[in-house]
């Protein structure tokens, strides 16, 4: 099985979901919350404007809104849900906006000397003998002087973490494990996370032993995904992600279903159940 952080993820928030998704692929009608496409149009229009400062030019603010308002008109259909009852599409809209302006007047002007990629495909071998391997997407990579590389994360969620939250993050010190695999002259990594929702930026720094934790922690998962798939066990655990979750029509018909599926169908309650 090729990994993902999202696999593993979506395994420890809920392994039925899991099944779903990546052993049964179900296919199901298809959705996307505002908060997620609103996500993706504020990821396109930083990654496109990072191009075009790899490429010599500075796009003004006023181009980054008209790209922004282009990209949400053309991506814009039925299958967006909003599920907050109290905000519009129109209230997401302008907040991505909001983002991408205060963004914009924070960093300005841009060094351009320092980005090498956006939207980075990376590929790690969790243990470096080639039995786990993943692959990712970094937003934007950057490397100043003497070997020294930032991966930064934008987020556009309402929520601003701690920092001692981000500090324990894997996914990506999973990626650093992959740009020290990948590039020669790494002497040392930043990971950036821009919470752009609250014009915040969070910073952090990984040992050799947070990353070596990193992987026991990982393959620790990987084990658990391998015996559910065995034992054909991926239990429900019903928290409030299951109001954002795809398969709430199959979870359902599944708790009501056949004996045959017995081991598979118990239900946690409560998120303390999580793995
Ligand atoms: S509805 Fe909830 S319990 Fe069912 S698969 Fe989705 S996340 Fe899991």
């Amino acid at each position: 099985m090729q990994y993902s952080y999202s696999r593993i993820r979506c395994f420890r928030e809920c392994p039925r979901a899991f099944r779903y998704e990546y052993i049964d692929k179900l296919k199901v009608p298809e959705f996307e919350t505002i908060e997620a496409f609103m996500g993706s149009r504020v990821h396109e229009v930083l990654e496109r404007f990072y191009g075009s400062i790899l490429k010599g030019s500075e796009p003004h603010l006023d181009e980054v809104h008209g790209l922004y308002a282009d990209l949400w008109d053309k991506h814009m259909s039925p299958a967006v849900v909003v599920n907050n009852e109290t905000l519009s599409a129109g209230d997401y809209r302008s907040a991505g906006a909001k983002c991408l302006e205060e963004y914009y007047h924070s960093y300005k002007p841009f060094e351009k000397e320092k980005t090498i990629a956006t939207e980075l495909m990376v590929r790690i071998d969790l243990l470096g003998e080639g039995s786990y391997k993943f692959i990712g997407f970094i937003d934007r990579l950057d490397r100043n002087g003497g070997g020294i590389y930032e991966i930064h994360d934008y987020k556009t969620s309402r929520s601003l973490p701690s920092q001692k939250k981000k500090d324990g993050d894997e996914q990506l010190a999973l990626y650093e494990l992959g740009i020290r695999q990948n590039m020669d002259d790494v002497r040392e990594v930043d990971l950036v996370w821009h919470y752009l929702r609250h014009n915040a930026e969070i910073r952090s720094k990984r040992t050799g032993k947070d990353i070596e934790n990193l992987k026991g922690s990982l393959f620790s998962t990987i084990k658990r995904i391998e015996e559910s798939v065995v034992d054909d066990d991926f239990p429900a655990y019903r928290t409030n992600l299951c109001a954002w979750c795809a398969y709430q029509e199959a979870c359902r018909d599944g708790c009501r279903g056949n004996a045959g599926r017995q081991t598979s169908l118990k239900i946690y309650e409560k998120s303390d159940d999580k793995v």
